[in-house]
């Protein structure tokens, strides 16, 4: 077995001269289960002895070391290793961060556990180095009272010292307002009490943290959040409306354009029990003609529509809403203004019908208003009552 582990060492230790040294049993047998110990002190230490060590070996591990070291130690540079930007939530940043840095430990030779606790500090030891660089930062030492606690974070004196209060919630971090570390310590809060509102996300906030400006950063930041977007968005609004058309505002002899629909049923005694009544109105004076119809048949429209035209005169325009009694009278009215001898008639004065764009009822304001009207006169003046149809 000596021979064994002396034939092994000179090639771990990197020098044959140990192949002497190694015969005591007790050393050899440390070393096996150990290793040699310069694989256990730290790189850094401008102590370590690398004395028994070939010179190209010493400069290969300070090439490696200096790499590592770089990395690791550095606070600074955790963001050159990690890409913050990559990921959208906090947790997720810091669990990558502390695997991370767990394989770091691992190369140090050092417990993982007292690098688990670390992720957090080093990101935001990160994210205040720009302090160094803000011009403010003078004044918010002063305003805020910061003092640097023992993780070299700055840290407010706040006013509530004597509270019976957490020490994070006592002197809550300071944080600035444009890094996107803080975007995600925002973000985390707004998700930890449920998508309230600012007020709510920020009360959470301050309980560890102080951020510059915060109310406009985590008002914009829950502006932008799309699971608030989606619960509280608004329906579409209606554009403005555009200025009215001519023929409502132009002076012209009454019903020259007219607004046609139906009130009812009003229940009669006789008969089939309902009735309809047809509102004529005049686009412009806002004049009312009203006829009874027995059904909303065509034919029975259009006998109104004779009783009507015959009193007041044939309209240029009739305007009505989409519904069918209309629809099938316009098609019929058509027929009859291209009728060879109702050309002649009807020649100066060719009625055209304008219906109400459709999924669009406010645009009936015309008639719609006067049918209100009509409606709460003839309930007001009939009550319960039920007429006969003369
Ligand atoms: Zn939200």
């Amino acid at each position: 077995a000596i021979i064994e582990v002396a034939a092994v060492q000179p090639a771990i230790r990197g020098s044959a001269s140990d192949l002497y040294t190694v015969l005591h049993l007790d050393r050899c047998t440390k070393d096996w289960f150990k290793g040699p110990d310069w694989l256990t002190t730290d790189l850094n230490d401008e102590k370590a002895s690398f004395e028994d060590m070939p010179s190209e070996c010493i400069q290969e591990l300070r090439a490696c070391e200096k790499k590592i070291l770089g990395m690791i130690v550095a606070a600074s540079g955790l963001s050159q290793i990690i890409n913050i930007q990559k990921y959208s939530c906090l947790g997720r940043v810091l669990r990558v961060t502390r695997h991370v840095l767990t394989f770091i430990a691992r190369l140090k030779r050092m417990t993982a556990s007292t690098v688990m606790l670390q992720a957090e500090v080093l990101w935001l030891r990160e994210v205040q180095s720009s302090f160094q660089t803000e011009r403010k930062f003078a004044d918010w030492k002063v305003q805020l009272g910061l003092f640097s606690d023992q993780n070299g974070l700055w840290r407010c004196r706040g006013r509530i010292q004597n509270a019976n209060a957490r020490y994070k919630t006592k002197h809550p971090i300071l944080l600035p307002a444009g890094n996107y570390f803080t975007l995600l310590v925002i973000q985390e809060a707004h998700e930890r009490v449920f998508h309230s509102g600012v007020k709510q996300t920020l009360t959470e906030l301050r309980s560890k943290y102080w951020i510059v400006q915060g109310r406009s950063v985590v008002k914009k930041m829950i502006y932008r959040c799309v699971t608030c977007h989606r619960f509280e968005a608004r329906p579409y609004k209606a554009p403005d409306s555009p200025p009215l058309p001519r023929f409502r505002v132009e002076e012209t002899p009454p019903f020259t354009y007219t607004g046609v629909d139906f009130v009812g049923p009003i229940y009669t005694k006789d008969g089939t029990g309902k009735v309809w009544v047809t509102l004529y109105t005049c686009c412009v004076t806002r004049c009312i003609h009203l006829d009874l119809v027995v059904n909303l048949f065509a034919s029975s429209f259009i006998r109104s529509l004779k009783r009507f035209t015959s009193r007041r005169g044939i309209p240029h325009k009739f305007i009505s809403d989409n519904g069918k009694t209309f629809k099938a009278t316009a098609k019929k009215i058509k027929k009859i203004m291209n009728h060879p001898e109702a050309i002649d008639y009807v020649n100066e004065s060719k009625t055209e019908w304008l219906f109400n764009i459709e999924r669009a009822p406010w645009w009936g304001g015309v008639f719609e208003r006067m049918v209100k009207s009509v409606k709460r006169c003839l309930r007001k003046s009939m009550g319960q009552a039920r007429l006969t149809l003369d």
